[in-house]
């Protein structure tokens, strides 16, 4: 899929429309879910045009990719759920249900999540 540089994280990046920022590197950005479905639900998105986390790992410098990942973890400990422990996902492509088309991972926490997926259909 192309990056469609009129997504609403690359609005954000732009500084286009505003969001409620918890923390920023050189190529990520952390900020609060404007929907939150958790207690802390904050959104990690790598600066870079990047649809997808495959696509970004393809695609991306040794630094980008570096510093995702290091944000990820610096994020959901100043969030303060490292200890009783929370849930990063990320949504990709049509099967997994992205609704914004830049890569980001959620992070969930402060409370119990209860089970990863409803159990599939197997008949
Ligand atoms: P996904 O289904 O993984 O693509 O999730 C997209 C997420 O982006 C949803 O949880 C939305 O609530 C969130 N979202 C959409 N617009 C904004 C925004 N302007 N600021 C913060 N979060 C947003």
């Amino acid at each position: 899929m192309a990056y469609d540089s009129n997504n609403i994280f690359a609005k954000i990046l732009r500084g286009e429309i505003p969001c409620d920022k918890v923390y920023e590197s050189d190529h990520s950005l952390a900020f609060k879910d404007i929907n939150p479905q958790a207690p802390v639900h904050t959104l990690v998105i790598p600066k870079g045009a990047y649809v997808s986390f495959d696509d970004f790992s393809e695609k991306a410098s040794d630094a980008e990719v570096l510093d995702y990942i290091r944000t990820i973890g610096v994020v959901a400990r100043e969030a303060g759920v490292a200890e009783d422990g929370y849930r990063i996902l990320a949504n990709i492509g049509q099967n997994g249900f992205q609704e914004v088309p830049h890569l980001h991972v959620h992070i969930f926490g402060g409370q119990h999540l209860g089970r990863m997926i409803k159990p599939f259909d197997k008949s």
